[in-house]
């Protein structure tokens, strides 16, 4: 069998649209040999995960994905391959993920003033989990109620920063997320770099601070990079001596979204990051 490594992706979990044990057997069914979930900011798909994982035949690697906002810039750290039953990552995704529902409060709020009512509760039908909630469930409702044709349409005008509907948040620190994820014994991974606004200074300087704090490598590729954001995060990787991760980053069946196993090869040179997980 050959090897495909898919190192993120979503579930119900978090803010995905299938159920964890669904997302293992689509995992199997494209190919992939060996799957993380990385749910944001939780572990709580992680048994389901495993059980579905042993019966399609796919490999599973213990996922998480950190939202974390370096100097007023929201970032994502994938942690990988830890031990899922460390108390410390445990505590720490559980004080994060208890700001969430504050803020889709605060959302909310933000939309009702700009004569938009009752977000929070449409939003709150689509997430399993309340304390899950996501600006993810408000596009969804957003667009369910017919007010913008796709998501996207909805993160570009009203959920991204400085539009009406987004508010800062406390999420964890860049040093809380990547100490959390090497106290248990994991790997930790810039996801997508090519998604954060910052000029190519402030990238470098992040790059060095994760590094120093014993960040091990970067996703070169990913769902949302393209070709260029492919090859200039393979020469970050080389610069910095990153390993090097890809993923999907799957939320569900979508159109224009990618499915598990959609991404580009890594360059060869670069050095897997799942060799740092034993494979
Ligand atoms: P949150 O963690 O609540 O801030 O929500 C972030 C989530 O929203 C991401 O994980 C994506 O799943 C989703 N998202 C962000 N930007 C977009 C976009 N432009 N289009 C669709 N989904 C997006
Ligand atoms: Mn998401
Ligand atoms: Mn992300
Ligand atoms: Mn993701």
């Amino acid at each position: 069998m050959s090897l495909l490594f898919d190192l993120h992706s979503h579930s119900t979990a978090s803010d995905g649209l299938l159920p964890p044990a669904a997302v293992a057997a689509r995992a199997a069914e494209r190919g992939v040999s060996h799957w993380a979930l990385t749910d944001h900011d939780t572990l709580a798909g992680l048994d389901v995960a495993r059980a579905a994982a042993d019966v399609a035949g796919v490999r599973l690697i213990h996922g998480v994905e950190i939202s974390i906002v370096w100097e007023d810039t929201p970032i994502h750290i994938v942690g990988l391959g830890f031990d899922r039953a460390h108390s410390g990552l445990r505590e720490g995704l559980d004080i994060l993920r208890g700001g969430r529902l504050a803020r889709a409060r605060r959302m909310s709020e933000a939309f009702a003033d700009i004569g938009i009512p009752g977000v929070l509760e449409g939003a709150l039908r689509h997430a399993e989990n309340p304390e899950q909630i996501s600006r993810a469930h408000f596009a969804r409702y957003l667009v369910e109620i017919g007010l913008f044709k796709d998501k996207g349409e909805v993160f570009e005008h009203y959920l991204s920063p400085g539009k009406p509907g987004y508010v800062q948040h406390r999420w964890a620190s860049l040093d809380e997320a990547v100490g959390w994820i090497l106290a248990a014994n994991g790997v930790a991974v810039v996801a997508h770099p090519g998604r954060y606004r910052m000029s190519g200074g402030q990238m470098q300087r992040f790059l060095e601070t994760f590094k120093d704090l014993g960040g091990a490598a970067i996703e070169v590729s990913c769902g949302s990079h393209t070709p260029d954001h492919v090859r200039h995060f393979a020469q970050q990787a080389r610069r910095f001596g990153f390993h090097a991760s890809q993923g999907s980053d799957f939320h569900g069946v979508e159109s224009g979204r990618p499915d598990l196993g959609m991404f580009a090869p890594l360059p060869e040179d670069l050095k897997p990051v799942w060799r740092l997980l034993g494979y």
